[in-house]
């Protein structure tokens, strides 16, 4: 069986078909959506911009010094049996 026409790297579904079926998948809800609508959500949903991947960064970063003093108070006492979840 042949490459998949739309993603250029899996194999089609069948001898005669031109889609894998991620891509048979991706076309019928194209087809039924509309192919800008799936363009535009993608573009709007999927692709970050510098400051919004920046800002995923920031808060990433954020939540990993919160994990790391939680585990420090857990280490050192400090969190009480009432705080624990
Ligand atoms: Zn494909």
């Amino acid at each position: 069986m042949g490459r998949c026409y739309f993603c250029e790297n899996a194999t089609a579904e069948n001898w005669f078909g031109y889609f894998c079926e991620d891509c048979r998948k991706i076309k019928n809800i194209g087809n039924i959506y509309g192919f800008k609508e799936i363009k535009d959500v993608l573009e709007k949903v999927c692709i970050r911009n510098e400051k919004q991947r920046q800002f995923k960064i920031d808060t990433k970063l954020k939540d990993s010094e919160v994990v790391v003093k939680e585990t420090e108070s857990v280490r050192c006492g400090i969190l009480t049996r009432s705080k624990k979840q």
